[in-house]
């Protein structure tokens, strides 16, 4: 058995914008069903993920559109759903995804500083990343990553804490969240200009933004890497390493012009992972952002889980 948790829930599955929204359930089935294959489901730490509640969403959002989001659904009729934005669709069901999706991210953060685990996966959905302060949009509703920085800093009192995120697109919602907090280094690597369309300009001492030219391969986004954000996280130190991990920036993915492979993946996984040796004694939440393309998709999580569980 090894020392990597799992975080998990069916009710992940039950969010589900349309037949054909790349968002969709086969996601997290794609990946587990790729990890069977690779003999190492049944050798992580399975825990199935709680609700967030409404205090610790709060954190890191407006009371006010924490509570919009859980009520929904209540006054509603079961088929009945709506726009937040043009990419992003609320059903009755996506609170309960949504409120799991966030509260894996809480325990794994948990288990890892009481010792329980050394790293943690959550393979959840919806995603987090670019959900704002008051605010869902790109496929996201509750800021899954940021509820989980947020406890480790409020309930374990850490005072610095690292979230990497190598999704093609800026982590623009992580941004606006912790935009002005020193304790929390914020490093996106994303394809620029796509959507959000943000993020080449508002960078500061511990948001390290790093916009890529469509085409970018393993190589420039290795250099990237290695040039800004590992000097920026020995600087900064963290006492925990917080990842949103998507894998949209592969070449099979339609989502992006990026040209990275599984390989790649895997040596971010290990350079994070020697970070998080470094400097926070390997204690690492990784939470699963975009990746569309499900072959491409479950091949570079079921890589990345290898590197985490100290398989390669
Ligand atoms: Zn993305």
């Amino acid at each position: 058995m090894s020392n990597l948790a799992y975080l998990y829930h069916d009710d992940c599955l039950l969010h589900d914008m349309a037949q054909d929204h790349p968002e969709c359930p086969a996601r997290i089935s794609a990946i587990e069903d790729r990890m069977r294959m690779a003999h190492i489901f049944d050798f992580v730490r399975h825990y199935e993920a709680p609700p967030a509640t409404r205090r610790q969403l709060a954190r890191v959002h407006d009371l006010k559109y924490v509570d919009k989001i859980l009520n929904y659904g209540g006054s509603h009729e079961e088929f009945e759903h709506s726009y937040l934005d043009p990419d992003t669709i609320i059903t009755p069901q996506t609170p309960q995804s949504a409120i799991r999706s966030a509260g894996a991210g809480v325990y794994a953060t948990d288990l890892v500083m009481e010792g329980k685990a050394r790293a943690a996966f959550c393979n959840v959905r919806p995603p987090g990343h670019h959900a704002v302060r008051n605010g869902a949009m790109g496929f996201c509703f509750f800021n899954n990553i940021a509820v989980a920085a947020s406890h480790a800093i409020h309930e374990h009192s850490l005072r610095r804490v690292a979230i990497l995120d190598f999704d093609v697109h800026h982590g623009n919602g992580t941004e606006d969240i912790f935009h002005d907090d020193p304790r929390v280094l914020f490093g996106s690597t994303f394809q620029h200009p796509l959507y959000p369309f943000s993020g080449a300009d508002s960078s500061n001492e511990h948001i390290i933004n790093m916009p890529l030219p469509a085409g970018t391969n393993g190589e420039k986004f290795r250099a990237a890497l290695t040039e800004h954000w590992f000097p920026a996280v020995d600087k900064f130190k963290p006492e925990m390493l917080f990842i949103s991990a998507g894998f949209d920036g592969h070449y099979d993915d339609e989502m992006s012009s990026f040209r990275l492979h599984a390989e790649d993946y895997v040596w971010a996984t290990q350079q994070m992972l020697a970070m998080a040796d470094k400097h926070c004694n390997g204690r690492i939440v990784s939470m699963l952002e975009g990746g569309y393309e499900l072959h491409s998709l479950a091949r570079s999580v079921v890589a990345h889980i290898k590197i985490l569980m100290r398989l390669g």
